[in-house]
């Protein structure tokens, strides 16, 4: 026996197919189905949302615009829905090599966001070490 592709059935029609189709080969209807292992907490979607939310082709994760309107809690709320999802949503937007390729590609997203917080924080900083030096200036030439 060289029965080594697992099947799974189809949730659909019952059919059997292979465990990693992400087409049903009976009735043709997309298995929304994803590895076991990536049904957690997508942080990189959480963090960059519409960023991640583009270059994942989920235009839907635009609705982090509006949802500014109602403060924090309306960000928050769709960030959370959005590392909920994440995984699926990243699973489906693009064939995968391993299940290690893509989670290499979602910490990634998080470094990212590490990097534009960091990068952020010393532009801030800076800025503000500027206008008191400028203040300092001002005041020792004002005197
Ligand atoms: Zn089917």
């Amino acid at each position: 026996m060289c029965d080594d592709v697992q099947t799974i059935k189809c949730p659909y029609c019952e059919g059997e197919i292979s465990s990693d189709a992400k087409k049903c080969m009976h009735c043709g209807e997309w298995i929304q189905t994803i590895p076991q292992e990536l049904d957690k907490f997508n942080w990189g979607a959480f963090l960059l949302n519409w960023i991640w939310g583009i270059m994942h082709k989920k235009y839907i994760t635009l609705l982090y615009f509006p949802s500014l309107l109602i403060p924090v809690i309306g960000p928050l709320a769709v960030s959370i829905w959005f590392g909920i999802k994440g995984n699926e949503w990243a699973w489906m937007s693009k064939t995968w090599s391993s299940v290690d390729d893509f989670n290499e590609s979602q910490q990634n997203w998080v470094r990212l966001w590490f990097i534009l917080m960091i990068y952020g924080f010393g532009i801030s900083f800076s800025t503000f070490v500027f206008l008191v030096f400028l203040g300092l200036i001002s005041v020792a030439s004002g005197i």
